[in-house]
């Protein structure tokens, strides 16, 4: 009794996938296996993951396999797997729309980059089935839920449409039939044995499944002592096992190469790149599990995106894969690290839920952290350019520890790598401290945009002028990290665009103080002209030619968070700060004069400005209204050039 063929349209963003597979990849088009094997495997994680709660799913004594078979007169090739199988609306959701943002990230990328990166992008990004179109003109995907009677046929040529029917008959799990395109030589190879073993060993050779195949092999015909007789042979088909399936984590280190460590690292992630680092363990004790962690040479393409899950690494009790991409086995600012842990003393059915409050998989997560922490550690000592490296990758993630209160100890914060005014390349907090001047007390900082903004900011004139270094926050996050980072080592760490600068000569601030009492007035007639804009004009001692420059008070947002939250769309009050002024500067001295002549002077008030304003540009801010700006300077400048 089955119903009409069903025929429904593709979603819009499967179409522009199916017509960029379709028409612009050629290279590497082999993936298309490594894909549809992918989703076999995990239809057979799952079906074991299931039945972990239902036992009528429970495959009891069938081994769980994957089968590969080949049909060259109707150039046919099926991948079928006994896994969890699809129910109609789930083939309906699963293969006709696109439910992830992955893929509008995905066909973000493939616009900006060209679709010469499209396979790795493909892996990355899980648009792997419709993969299956770059090497066949029609797929056909016949499938059965596991624990449901009816099962499903799903048709497309991969234009624009596809069918859906009932069929009758089906086993558990899904066989998917791949008709291959005609008069394409490329194509037609995943006909033969040797190509798709190829296929297989290059990149599902750790498929914790047999990938199983019936092949072909001539062997001698034995006598009836079984001696081979001369001469004679004969032909026979047998089912071989193409992958060698060991899950790698579980055999012993000194027996893995280089090279297997490599296969494993592209298998588990996608990227074609080789790993930067690789960590593997095994912990006994009260609590075994084994550990394989990568630290990866750079970020994948979706690493910023939000919706991202905040981890890569996976959970895996006997065998069975409970938590793909589990939260809880490495922090958040570790969520590069990509990896699998096994654990045989946790039990089968522990619940994600639970996950977070075992005692076990905390105790495992810190150990985690530990080796990971170690390992930078290692590296920043001895392979400092490496380090540099996986910095400038993930720098800022690590980071995010800090901002959390991880950073017991300084275990992180002594991984930092930042700028600094008296060096070119990166230094850690370490090394500063050991370069710290005589009677330097504390660790100077500015954040800012880019290293040329700080590096000009008027706020390191006196302390560059006394040799002290100050350390170049640049990335937005170090924002973050400052709340939380006010020491390392026993140093104060101070943010020198905050609160009053102690200068050590006591005889300038002495000055310093006489003038600010000989000024007041004139302090008082730029503070009135300034009122809606600054909080207070004051004299200070942090400059030396420069005539003016903004500064926070101790606890008040610095110029670089409130351009950070701005920028993020954060609607904020006006932040009013305080204009210090160089009491020696000759401007100061100009600008006496003429409130003596005439405490009235329009000027005064536009000088109070231009002030303002340059103080705002040489700390990166933008100024309110550029066009007057302009005029005043222009103003200035006829009447230089006049007198
Ligand atoms: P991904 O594997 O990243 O989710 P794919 O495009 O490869 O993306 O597959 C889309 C979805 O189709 C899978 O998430 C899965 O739900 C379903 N699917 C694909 N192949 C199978 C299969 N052999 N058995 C069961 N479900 C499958
Ligand atoms: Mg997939």
């Amino acid at each position: 009794m089955s119903t009409a063929t069903e025929t429904k349209r593709f979603e819009a963003e499967v179409q522009e996938v199916l017509s960029l597979v379709i028409h612009s990849l050629y290279a590497h088009r082999e993936i298309f296996l490594r894909e549809l094997i992918s989703n076999a495997s995990d239809a057979l994680d799952r079906l074991r993951f299931e039945s972990l709660t239902d036992p009528d799913l429970d495959p009891e004594g069938e081994t769980l396999g994957i089968a590969l078979e080949v049909d060259p007169q109707a150039r046919e090739l099926r991948i079928a797997d006994a896994g969890i199988g699809m129910s109609r609306d789930e083939l309906v959701a699963n293969l006709g729309t696109v439910a992830s943002s992955g893929t509008r990230h995905f066909l973000e990328e493939l616009r900006a980059q060209g679709a010469e990166r499209a396979p790795e992008l493909i892996g990355q990004f899980g648009v792997g089935f419709y993969s299956a179109f770059m090497v066949a003109d029609r797929v056909t995907v016949e499938t059965r839920r596991a624990g449901q009677q009816q099962g499903w046929r799903w048709s497309s040529d991969g234009s624009g449409e596809y069918t859906i029917e009932e069929a009758e008959g089906l086993a558990r799990g899904t066989v998917i039939t791949l008709r291959l395109k005609e008069d394409d030589e490329q194509a037609g190879e995943f006909l033969s044995e040797w190509r798709l073993r190829e296929v297989v060993s290059r990149y599902s050779d750790f498929v914790e499944y047999p990938i199983q195949m019936e092949v072909e092999r001539t062997q001698p015909v034995l006598d009836d002592e079984g001696k081979p007789i001369e001469g004679e042979t004969e032909s026979v088909r047998e089912l071989a096992t193409l992958n060698s399936m060991k899950p790698l984590w579980a055999r012993p280190k000194d027996n893995i190469s280089e090279q297997e460590y490599g296969e494993f690292y592209h298998h588990l992630t996608h990227d074609w790149g080789e790993p930067l680092e690789t960590i593997h363990f095994h912990a006994e004790g009260t609590l075994e599990y084994t550990a394989l962690l990568y630290l990866p040479k750079e970020p994948p393409l979706d690493f910023f995106d939000p919706t991202r899950n905040a981890s890569s690494t996976s959970l895996y009790v006997k065998r069975v894969l409970i938590v793909r991409d589990c939260e809880d086995l490495l922090p958040a600012w570790l969520r590069f690290v990509r990896g699998v842990v096994e654990s045989n003393d946790l039990p089968l059915n522990v619940s994600r839920e639970t996950l977070q409050d075992d005692p076990r998989v905390r105790q495992i997560r810190k150990r985690l952290v530990k080796k990971v922490l170690e390992t930078m550690q290692a590296m920043l000592a001895d392979e400092r350019e490496r380090y540099e490296g996986f910095w400038r990758s993930f720098g800022s993630v690590v980071k995010e520890g800090i901002h959390y209160g991880q950073d017991e100890d300084g275990r992180i914060s002594g991984l930092c790598l930042f700028q600094s005014s008296e060096q070119q390349g990166w230094t850690t907090l370490g090394e500063y401290v050991e370069r710290m001047a005589e009677g330097q007390e504390a660790i100077h900082v500015i954040t800012g945009p880019s290293r040329k903004v700080v590096e000009a900011s008027p706020h390191l004139e006196t302390l560059s002028a006394e040799g002290q270094e100050v350390l170049f926050m640049l990335d937005p996050v170090d924002e973050w990290v400052l709340e939380s980072l006010r020491e390392f080592d026993g140093v104060r760490v101070r943010r020198i665009d905050r609160g009053e600068v102690d200068v050590a000569d006591d005889e300038a601030k002495a000055r310093r103080q006489e003038r600010a009492e000989e000024l007041s007035d004139l302090l008082s007639a730029i503070q009135a002209a300034l009122a809606d804009d600054v909080k207070e004009v004051r004299f200070g001692g942090r400059l030396k030619d420069s005539a003016a420059v903004l500064v926070s008070d101790e606890h008040a947002l610095t110029a670089q968070m409130e351009r950070l939250l701005r920028r993020s769309g954060r609607e904020l009050p006006k932040q009013k700060r305080i204009l210090e002024l160089n009491s020696e500067h000759p401007l100061v001295e100009g600008l006496k004069r003429l409130y003596d002549v005439d405490a009235e002077s329009p000027r005064i008030a536009e000088y109070a400005e231009l002030l303002l304003g340059q103080a705002l540009i040489a700390e990166g801010s933008p100024i309110e209204d550029p066009a007057r700006f302009t005029r005043l300077v222009t103003e200035l400048m006829v009447a230089g050039v006049k007198s």
